[in-house]
């Protein structure tokens, strides 16, 4: 993997850094790729080996330093090895027990940031020119709790018990304020959003609620470098000068929802064409459905202020954005209580959510989006039954939910995007499926048959497409691995599937 990038930074005054494309891209191509300035546990950790980080029950110590480890490989990865363990060692920190090694541990939120301070004094001409300039909003978080709590979990202990005065309270808040605000999530090599990366290029891109990049982080797991190592390509067509975006929010929610979080953690007012637009650039992300009157639906008449009126757009009928805030909250935490819930149980838990909000949200809401995205992944996937032993009427079912959620995809991850590369996969089994039904049934043609055939076929190769730029160790890599096996074979055996139907 080559450093050459593909974009070059252009300054503002207003906006700060931005990037733009040196050159016109495609989609796909890869405009950059990068190793962290550091990674480390996320902020709220649970108890991790703090060489793999995997969870771990505590029950393994490092021999040198007496932190959490799987054992001696792990706390031997230069990750730990090289940083924290010997200033632990050194100043004789040990962990202390915890009861439930699953929930979250206070003594893991210095880690990642004694990770940066460190790396800063090993690489300090890397510090200057990449880490130096990011935002850290000092100013803005003394106001906030956050900044006690990092004072007294931090600041204090890395320059009280860890002996490390020569960091100074202001430089530990700003690699804080950095990490806050900059870092990227990942996931560990077992596949568990554990861990936090720093990637000082990838953070120059300015956020934007549609992103045009797609970034994939290739977790080796073997401590050194190299790992955690990011590829960003771009997800769509990008024009020569064109703006480079990423987006630091979940696509999936909506505009309310997207703003408070970027606003309360990222610090800015995102003003981007999605969120000035009612609609969500015709997605209705946020769109509920009026209950006062037939065909109205209940829209922002400010997307822009988040206290203002919400309105129908045929009858009187008004409210405002703090009680449809409310309304967001309370599906987001019914939908968050089945979320480990898989099978037909998650099935079913699922699709009761669905048919309880119908009536209240409109068909493209956000919260029927992220179940349709649940369900998409969840039909047919029992291992009872495979696709060809479900009844139409569930196939029907999975198609239906699958389409409905790309109309939406298709505007707010367009493109290259991992969730339209999974969505599109989900959606080519079914309708192979059903089309052989319908052709067994004498409902179309031979002719049609093999048409249809051809278009699941071509939505399998665009999954394919999509989902070949991840990681070759990742689920989702697997997947296009897998798919592509599929597609080749199923190219070359088309009429022979056609024949002997
Ligand atoms: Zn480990
Ligand atoms: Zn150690
Ligand atoms: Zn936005
Ligand atoms: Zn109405």
């Amino acid at each position: 993997m080559t450093d050459e990038v593909h974009f070059t930074i252009e300054r503002d005054d207003n906006v700060g850094r931005y990037a733009v494309a040196k050159e016109k891209l495609n989609a796909g191509d890869i405009i950059f790729s990068e190793e962290p300035f550091a990674y480390g546990p996320k902020s709220d950790s649970a108890c991790l080996c703090l060489g793999c980080h995997n969870l771990v029950d505590c029950t393994v110590l490092c021999s040198k330093c007496s932190w959490p480890v799987c054992g001696s490989d792990c706390e031997n990865l230069s990750c730990h090895k090289n940083y924290e363990c010997e200033i632990f060692s050194k100043a004789n920190i040990k962990f202390q027990a915890v009861e439930d090694p699953s929930d979250v541990c206070l003594q893991y939120e210095c880690i990642t940031p004694l990770r940066v301070l460190l790396i800063k004094e090993k690489n300090p001409q890397r510090w200057e020119e990449e880490i130096q300039l990011m935002e850290s909003h000092n100013d803005i978080r003394k106001q906030k709790p956050i900044w006690e709590f990092n004072q007294h979990n931090i600041v204090e202990y890395l320059r009280g018990p860890c002996k490390l005065d020569r960091f100074s309270e202001d430089l530990i808040h700003s690699v804080c304020g950095i990490l806050e605000i900059n870092a990227f999530e990942a996931r560990n090599p077992s596949g568990y959003s554990t861990v936090r990366c720093l990637f000082p290029k990838l953070a120059i891109l300015s956020h934007n609620c549609i992103s045009n990049i797609h970034h994939a982080i290739d977790v080796k797991g073997n401590g050194n470098s190299n790992d955690y190592r990011v590829i960003v390509r771009a997800a769509v067509g990008i024009p020569k000068g064109g703006q480079l975006y990423s987006s630091y929010t979940y696509s999936l929610w909506p505009t309310l929802v997207r703003r408070e979080f970027l606003r309360e953690s990222k610090f800015f007012d995102c003003k981007c064409e999605r969120c000035s637009d009612k609609t969500e650039l015709g997605t209705h992300c946020g769109t509920l459905k009026c209950n006062k009157c037939d065909n109205g639906i209940i829209m922002s008449t400010n997307p822009l202020d988040d206290t203002c009126e919400w309105k129908c757009t045929h009858c009187e009928f008004k409210t405002n954005a703090v009680a449809v805030r409310k309304v967001f909250a309370a599906i987001q935490a019914e939908i968050d209580a089945v979320d480990y819930t898989t099978g037909p149980g998650g099935i079913e838990k699922r699709e009761a959510i669905y048919r309880k909000y119908r009536s209240v949200l409109h068909p493209k809401n956000s919260y029927m989006s992220i179940l349709r995205s649940a369900l998409t992944q969840l039909y047919g996937k029992s291992d009872e039954y495979t696709l060809e032993d479900l009844p139409d009427i569930i196939l029907e079912r999975k198609v239906e939910l699958c389409n409905q959620l790309l109309e939406v995809l298709n505007v707010i991850e367009p493109g290259r995007s991992r969730i339209r590369g999974i969505t599109l996969y989900e959606l080519h089994g079914p309708l192979m499926v059903l089309a052989k039904h319908q052709y067994l049934n004498d409902v179309i043609t031979k002719e049609f048959f093999r048409n249809d055939l051809k278009k699941a076929i071509d939505v399998l190769g665009e999954a394919v497409q999509i989902l070949k730029q991840e990681p070759e160790n990742s689920p989702e890599g697997q997947l296009g691995n897998m798919a592509e096996t599929a597609y080749k074979q199923l190219l070359d055996n088309i009429d022979m599937l056609v024949e002997s139907a």
